[in-house]
């Protein structure tokens, strides 16, 4: 793929003018995250790390990965709702790893109650890369599906003013145009309004779960300034005041500092780190409420690697999604390889194929949030470690993506503007709302374009190594 933008990449004086524009318009436009040396505060604030230029997408790939996304929606609902589905691919992940254990401990919990929740409202992300063919065209592959704590909605609504500045400014106002107006924070908002509705009580209030040291405040920000705009009102709470302040009257109905909650909103709760014994508690006190939570604990475990990698097993999507065969087809599309390492024949020879060409593939444990993966070298020595041990069951193995490199600068605060060689990974996000058993919103409602230089393997924006950017169809 061409970058686009080749002789404006050659002018270092006239790139670092636009730089400072970029960097102001954005500033001004609310692309900002709080610092690191200051995450509990928004006294002193900076510009979230974007391109200087929207990256060339091919348009038949993102219009592609749009037409997929209420597929993958009603995929994760399907799975969230399958409780011996969920049971039985998780059941040797479980074994091995603490963190997917205790989540699903919840779950199991939670079913042997009975569920008190009766509207569920999922919002997620499914992020791909284009991968490369031989024959020179792209290919959309999904990397992942974000079922909890899908970032970057409200920032991505923010950039596309930034990049039309830029091509503005360079007077290319017929590209600027181009540029696709994107406000994912609307439609994820609406989608916490509709199960708001129907939960279905006047004074309720939106529960927000967040960490106080928080970089990506604003990002959450603009959904919580939508709810507000209709009128509902959103209070954010940690996990540790969820477990001093919230209680369960006998119809299991949340109570948080008095007030009733109809949605629980998390924005934490992703990672092992986050979770104190008392945090544990607190999850499960939410869980076990009638309150909505985005997402339930099935919807989460919906959302885990392992999960990905048995949903691609052949058969898999044929069960969940019976009589829907142009479904399937177009989920299916979209797979990468994906390889169980459970102990075994077929774990064994996928062990055998990644130490023969490593460069090929990508080894995944349960984790969200960057930076986890094992790739090369450090993927050998994890192999040659795991092969032997149960250990390895915890793990999936996944065909490494390759789309073809172009040039951008990345602007992050304090670093000097230079072209480096970028890839981009684009996500989608989707919205949907059951009660009961209907589907009363199905939808996607905007999408994210991130981009990272090509010496890092793996990292998105939160882990600061993929920058923010837009798509430029072509
Ligand atoms: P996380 O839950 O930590 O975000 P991901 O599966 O999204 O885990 O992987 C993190 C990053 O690693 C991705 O954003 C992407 O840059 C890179 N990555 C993941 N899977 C692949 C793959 N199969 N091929 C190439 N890069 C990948
Ligand atoms: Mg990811």
């Amino acid at each position: 793929m061409a970058t686009g933008w080749e002789s404006l990449l050659r002018d270092e004086q006239q790139l670092e003018e636009l730089a400072r524009q970029a960097v102001d318009r954005a500033l001004a436009e609310g692309v900002l995250l709080r610092t690191s040396q200051e995450p509990s505060s928004s006294d002193v604030v900076s510009y979230a790390p974007f391109t200087l230029f929207p990256s060339l997408v091919p348009s038949a790939l993102l219009e592609q990965a749009y037409a997929v996304q209420m597929d993958f929606n009603m995929l994760v609902d399907a799975v969230s709702q399958d409780a011996a589905f969920l049971e039985q691919t998780l059941s040797s992940t479980i074994k091995r790893d603490n963190f997917t254990a205790r989540l699903f401990d919840i779950h199991k919990q939670v079913l042997k109650e009975g569920i008190a929740q009766t509207v569920f409202l999922g919002l997620n992300r499914s992020d791909y890369m284009f991968q490369r063919n031989a024959d020179g065209s792209a290919a959309l592959k999904q990397i992942e599906i974000n079922t909890i704590s899908a970032s970057f909605g409200g920032l991505a609504s923010r950039t596309p003013a930034v990049h039309r500045h830029v091509l503005n400014v360079l007077s290319k106002t017929q590209e600027a145009a181009k540029i696709l107006s994107n406000n994912p924070s609307k439609g994820l908002a609406l989608g916490i309004t509709k199960a708001w509705e129907l939960y279905g009580s006047a004074n309720a209030l939106v529960l927000l779960i967040a960490q106080e040291k928080e970089r990506n405040i604003f990002d959450q920000r603009a959904i919580e300034n939508e709810l507000l705009a209709r009128n509902i009102h959103v209070i954010r709470r940690r996990f540790e005041d969820v477990s001093e302040k919230a209680s369960l009257d006998q119809d299991r109905r949340l109570f948080m500092d008095g007030q009733e909650v109809a949605v629980v909103y998390f924005r934490d709760g992703y990672m092992p780190s986050q979770y104190s014994p008392q945090n544990w508690e607190a999850r499960l006190l939410l869980e076990r409420s009638r309150a909505v939570k985005c997402p339930d604990i099935a919807t989460q475990l919906a959302g885990t690697k392992k999960v990905q990698q048995e949903l691609s097993r052949m058969g898999v999507l044929e069960m969940l999604l019976p009589g829907q065969p142009e479904t399937v087809a177009r989920l299916h599309a979209t797979f990468a390889g994906l390889y169980s390492l459970d102990m075994g024949e077929e774990g064994d020879q996928a062990i055998a194929e990644a130490l023969a060409a490593p460069s090929q593939f990508v080894l995944k444990p349960q984790r969200e949030g960057g930076g986890n993966n094992l790739y090369g070298e450090e993927m050998v020595q994890a192999l040659e470690r795991l092969k032997d041990s149960e250990e390895r069951a915890s793990y999936i193995l996944m065909e490494k993506i390759e789309p073809e490199p172009f040039g951008n600068c990345l602007l992050r605060p304090g670093s000097p503007v230079r072209v480096v060689q970028c890839i981009s990974e684009l996500g989608i996000f989707g919205v949907y709302v059951r009660q009961g058993k209907t589907l009363v919103m199905n939808k996607h409602v905007g999408h994210l374009l991130r981009t990272k230089a090509i010496e890092h393997a793996d990292g998105g924006v939160a882990a600061g190594v993929a920058v923010l950017d837009n798509p430029y169809p072509v």
